[in-house]
């Protein structure tokens, strides 16, 4: 998606432990024109999937999958990542190694919002080493729900999960995939 590649080339900044830093328009200030075109672009790559549900996992998925679900008119459901006191029923559970804080944690989803009957389009913003949709990608298979595939804003294509994910055999469809990042370059995978 060329808007997006612009924009990474123009605001991304590359950090130490291979990390894009877009906290400019994606992470922290978020630009809603461009996340409008993104979900756009999820709608039209997965335009021939019948997707009832949105899954994504807090915190930075969320407000992505929400603008996109309005282009396809589907509920978002979000992995929450700590037990909380407003979580009650039944949940499903999976464990989750983040990325950026090095930490391991308990990704939970409460069983009423996800069913045998859904077709699930998961969305993110990055894909890395791929534990965050490993995770939301085992909570579908344990719900029974039909998998359609997932969208990624930025996948860094030269770290495993991308092609973990697609041996797996699941559709994904990245925007923009990088393809090796410097502090003086950055090039996409075409
Ligand atoms: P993974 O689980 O695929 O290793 O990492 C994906 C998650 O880590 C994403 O949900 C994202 O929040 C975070 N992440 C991974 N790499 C980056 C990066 O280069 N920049 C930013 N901003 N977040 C990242």
């Amino acid at each position: 998606m060329k808007l997006l590649k612009d924009r990474i080339l123009k605001d991304g900044v590359v950090k130490p432990g291979s990390i894009l830093k877009v906290d400019s328009f994606l992470n922290h200030q978020m630009d809603i024109d461009l996340i409008n075109e993104i979900g756009k672009e999820f709608k039209a790559r997965f335009a021939d999937c019948p997707i009832t549900k949105i899954l994504t996992i807090e915190a930075s998925g969320i407000g992505i999958a929400c603008i996109a679900a309005q282009y396809f008119h589907v509920p978002v459901v979000f992995a929450k990542k700590a037990q909380s006191v407003n979580l009650d029923g039944e949940m499903y559970t999976t464990k989750v190694e983040s990325f950026t804080h090095k930490k391991v944690y308990d990704v939970i989803l409460a069983k009423r919002f996800l069913t045998e009957q859904d077709h699930v389009l998961l969305i993110d913003d990055f894909l890395a080493n791929g534990c965050a949709l490993l995770g939301l990608i085992d909570i579908v298979k344990k719900s029974g729900a039909t998998l359609e595939g997932a969208g990624i804003v930025i996948e860094k294509g030269f770290q495993s999960g991308g092609q973990q994910i697609r041996d797996m055999g699941v559709r994904l469809e990245s925007l923009a995939i990088i393809e090796s990042m410097s502090d003086t370059s950055l090039t996409f995978r075409e």
